[in-house]
């Protein structure tokens, strides 16, 4: 069955929760002219209720940018996988590289992130990707895989059919550099390719694998032309209606 393509939009820490709700309502008008494609688009934290509530009975996805592994407890700053089902929320970012980065999340906690929202019924958009320092020193797949494998520990074959990967080389996200269509495609063959080494052929073939960095009109469709990108997490371009509808509407 061919994989039905997923486009994402996260919106970081931009947006009153007006301006979110505005913009929400929009995107949902635009993605309910698409009936081949999800469109997801990923709030903070602040306005997720009055956008799942916005964007509630059409076609339009919410997700959340993180959530936390346990249901509830001593957990400062954190929002739990029910919080984010009691909002009517059914997906999760979770990895994002600015996570890592800016707030040294691990790939354990990351794992960790991953069966929690798994486990209540949330899908996880894993991120992961690798610095340009890593690419430049030929170390690009060997990043990926002990991120995808310890992001994904302890997950059974059904858990992680389920699941959304998003590739996000590090060194393209907010910079205006993308990574080639060949480059993406590269990589994105060879995590499928582990995918299936590691769980099984069907279950790496129903996985959606986004690519994200710098993801913008003018280069969205040659990205999704290729066979193993199935979909795009957009920064930028996702804050600005025009250029988010014109990447959903993807040729
Ligand atoms: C992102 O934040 O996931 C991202 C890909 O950002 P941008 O599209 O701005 O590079």
């Amino acid at each position: 069955m061919p994989r039905r393509p997923l486009i994402a939009g996260n919106w970081k820490m931009h947006l009153s929760v007006a301006q979110a709700v505005e913009l929400a309502e929009k995107v949902a008008e635009v993605a309910a002219g698409c009936n081949d494609r999800d469109v997801v688009i990923a709030p903070p934290f602040t306005a997720l209720d009055a956008v799942s509530k916005a964007v509630g009975k059409t076609s339009t996805f919410i997700a959340s940018q993180n959530v936390a592994w346990e249901k509830e407890g001593a957990f400062t700053g954190e929002i739990s996988p029910t919080m984010l089902v009691d909002l009517g929320v059914p997906m999760a970012i979770i990895g994002h590289s600015e996570r890592r980065q800016i707030f040294q999340e691990s790939d354990k906690m990351v794992n960790l992130r991953v069966k929690g929202a798994l486990a209540n019924g949330i899908v996880p958009i894993l991120c992961i990707g690798e610095t340009l320092g890593q690419r430049e020193a030929d170390m690009t797949f060997k990043v990926l895989e002990s991120q995808l494998a310890e992001g994904l520990e302890g997950c059974t074959s059904e858990m992680v059919g389920d699941i959304v990967v998003a590739y996000e080389p590090v060194w393209a996200i907010g910079t205006g550099k993308t990574a080639s269509k060949e480059q993406a495609q590269e990589v994105h063959a060879y995590l499928r390719q582990f995918l299936e080494e590691k769980y099984r052929k069907d279950i790496a073939q129903k996985i959606r694998i986004l690519y994200g960095g710098s993801v913008k009109p003018d280069n969205v469709d040659s990205l999704m032309a290729q066979p193993d990108i199935d979909g795009a997490l957009v920064g930028g371009a996702a804050l600005k209606f025009e250029s988010f509808a014109r990447i959903i509407n993807f040729i």
